[in-house]
């Protein structure tokens, strides 16, 4: 098997709750969001892994805490075997070049004050890629025409408040692959574009990552999505992997009854497909508040007398990782 690019072990990310002075003095516990907790796994290079979940089962911050955007509480990060965990802002830099990001919102990422050109020469300045100008104008040239932004000149004065959703999602891509990196973090990178141009954008990330070899880490809410672009898929409920396997088994044949419920949840256009009826009961948990032993217990249909005084592990079943009791 290839060496991982990206190893994440026992990752946390814990977002303390403001407490009021009443507490402070009455010395109560401190509470905690545990938007992470435990998660580990492993992404080999060229790679497509994807991390599903609802809303707030924290595959966001995982993707943030990887890339050291946001500081991990605890656990262990691993690029190229090196632990990245606790390098200074200076010391990560150079490793920026090769882990990159694709946010959600084509809105909100791109710097409304730049030209689009300054938007894809500013990763070659600031890691010094290139010797002179007319090398940086032709490797901005090259980005545009790849995510099929043409006539590439045309873009370059223009602000990202001039293009439409869809163009805006093409820079952001064109800016994560300009440095040719070999892990992108894609955070739900079509959910906010209309449903007519989410499959153009789809194939430019796809091609763009079979040019450079990239692997990507692909968050999404969206199981059929997740089954198109990935290899592998992890799916998260409230800070935890509950089930992570080869997305065509876990798509297929689910093992966990939160996966299980989350494919009977979702249209899979795929007649062969087996779809059971699993009910999944109530609404997800307060995160402050988490439920005992199984965190899906209070929801599950199979839910059993261990699985609220357990908590189940992640153990290997049929090839692939489950933490449930049932399959004990
Ligand atoms: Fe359901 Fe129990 Fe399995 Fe949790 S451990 S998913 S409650 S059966």
């Amino acid at each position: 098997m290839a060496e991982p690019l990206v190893k994440v072990v026992d990752l946390k990310k814990w977002f303390p709750i403001r407490r009021g002075l009443l507490d402070t003095l009455l010395s109560r516990k401190k509470l905690y969001v545990k938007a992470v907790d435990g998660v580990s796994f492993e992404i080999c290079p060229k790679e497509i892994f994807g991390l599903a979940g609802e809303s707030g089962c924290g595959k966001t911050t995982t993707g943030r805490c990887i890339l050291r955007l946001i500081e991990p509480t605890g656990g262990k990060i691993f690029f190229e075997r090196k632990d990245i965990t606790s390098l200074s802002s200076r010391e990560l830099k150079p490793l920026r070049r090769y882990m990159q990001i694709i946010f959600q919102d084509p809105y909100e990422s791109l710097n409304p004050r730049m030209t689009i050109y300054d938007i894809l020469a500013e990763p070659l300045r600031v890691q010094r890629i290139v010797e002179d100008p007319s090398e940086e104008e032709e490797l901005v040239h090259n980005a545009l025409e790849e995510v099929e932004l043409t006539p590439p000149s045309e873009f370059f004065y223009r602000y990202p408040h001039e293009l439409s959703g869809g163009q805006r999602q093409r820079v952001a891509i064109a800016r994560a692959f300009i440095l040719k990196p070999k892990f992108i973090v894609a955070d739900e990178p079509v959910s906010m574009l209309d449903v007519s141009i989410r499959s153009e954008i789809l194939k430019i990330m796809l091609r763009e990552r079979e040019r450079y070899e990239t692997a990507i880490l692909f968050i999404t809410h969206d199981l059929s999505l997740a089954r198109h672009m990935c290899e592998k898929i992890a799916i998260m409920y409230l800070g935890k992997i509950v089930e992570l396997g080869e997305t065509e088994k876990v798509i297929q044949e689910p093992l966990h009854p939160y996966t299980q419920a989350l494919i009977a949840a979702v249209p899979i256009p795929d007649p062969t497909y087996k779809r059971g009826k699993i009910p999944i009961k109530g609404e997800v948990p307060n995160p402050i508040n988490l439920p005992s032993g199984c965190r899906f217990h209070p929801r599950c249909p199979h839910a059993m007398k261990i699985c609220s005084e357990e908590e189940p592990q992640l153990i290997d079943v049929d090839g692939r990782l489950v933490s449930c009791h049932l399959y004990k």
